[in-house]
């Protein structure tokens, strides 16, 4: 599938992501990886090239960045190795070992680096997909009350775009979103969010679903996943409504969908990063109904039917139990059916 950042083909299918899952990150028998205590500077060694086989341990491409940020007179070589930044895999799933990684297969979000050394880490290390300058805030995040224009991290070279696999109680579901635009979550054994899903859809069995602030839209399309055969997703920052519309097309063939129409461009939607009366940006057409809202979930009530109707709001900042109980009567007087907050 075409990239909708870099126009590249980065991007695939649930299935094809889903199939290579077991063996994506394990050592062939001439895989030698050497574990590094990240605690200290790495060890005065040459960081091996990749095996035949095109991977590499984690740690040696780790110091093989370290090196060139020393050479590059941004890393001073007193530093840790872990403060070269965190490793975001591709796909990122839940390891038991540290993984061995195939070309393309890892952004790195890092606050150590100048476009320049960006350049050249993704030019010379065959496994970094894109350096991301980490600006130390939540990206994408909407403050109801405000809706001010979030912060971002920012794409210093290649690209951020990649894939999280979540499971669920009936298989897993492959969510992709560019990492310095969306909040990065970290595929888990247990996700007691996916868990409450499961549990109200199982017991509620509703005929809508709304997954009301959807992010890139885990939530709904665990929901579709578990059978609901009519999905409403919102979010009033744009890559969130995007990248929902985007994820409905990479899991197609697990919920069902023909065909997912969205009717503007990743580019022509940052033009209106944030939206408050909702508007539709994506459908779909085979044997799940969804749509796709950009805007402020609290002006939804047109959109949503009268019954059959269970409805998440996934509130970012969950803070208080009186501000989940004002969002809950809030929503129940103007909508019908039942609502939970995960
Ligand atoms: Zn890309
Ligand atoms: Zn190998």
């Amino acid at each position: 599938m075409k990239c909708p950042v870099c126009g590249d083909d980065c991007v695939s299918d649930a299935f094809e992501i889903i199939n290579t899952m077991e063996t994506i990150f394990a050592p062939c028998p001439r895989c030698r990886g050497r574990r590094l205590d990240k605690k200290v500077p790495p060890p005065d060694y040459t960081p091996p090239s990749p095996c035949t086989c095109k991977k590499r341990f984690i740690d040696d491409i780790f110091a093989h960045i370290y090196r060139i940020g020393v050479e590059e007179g941004e890393v001073v070589g007193t530093e840790p190795l872990k403060e070269i930044g965190t490793p975001l895999i591709h796909p990122g799933m839940v390891l038991s070992e540290a993984p061995y990684l195939p070309p393309r297969s890892l952004v790195l979000l890092t606050d150590l680096f100048s476009q320049k050394t960006a350049e050249r880490i993704v030019a010379e290390i065959p496994e970094v997909r894109g350096v991301v300058q980490d600006t130390h805030i939540t990206p994408g995040i909407v403050s109801p009350d405000t809706m001010e224009t979030p912060k971002t991290h920012i794409l210093l070279a290649g690209c951020d775009v990649r894939a999280n696999i979540f499971n669920t109680q009936v298989g897993p579901i492959v969510i992709y979103k560019q990492t310095s635009t969306m909040h990065i979550e970290f595929p888990r054994p247990v996700n007691p969010k996916i868990l409450a899903v499961d549990r109200k859809v199982f017991t509620k069995k509703p005929k809508t679903f709304v997954d009301a602030c959807c992010g890139p839209g885990t939530l709904g399309i665990v929901a579709a996943r578990l059978g609901v055969p009519h999905i409403i997703f919102n979010d009033a920052w744009y890559a969130a409504a995007f990248w929902t519309a985007y994820n409905l097309k990479v899991n197609h063939a697990y919920l069902g969908i023909d065909d997912v129409e969205i009717r503007e461009s990743y580019q022509a939607m940052a033009e209106n990063p944030v939206r408050r009366e909702p508007y539709l940006i994506a459908t779909t057409r085979g044997g799940l109904a969804v749509e796709v809202y950009q805007g402020d979930y609290s002006l939804l009530t047109p959109h949503i039917p009268e019954k059959g109707v269970l409805t998440v709001i996934d509130l970012f900042d969950k803070a208080s139990r009186d501000m989940v109980e004002e969002v809950i009567t809030r929503w129940k007087a103007d909508n019908k059916g039942d609502v939970f907050i995960p």
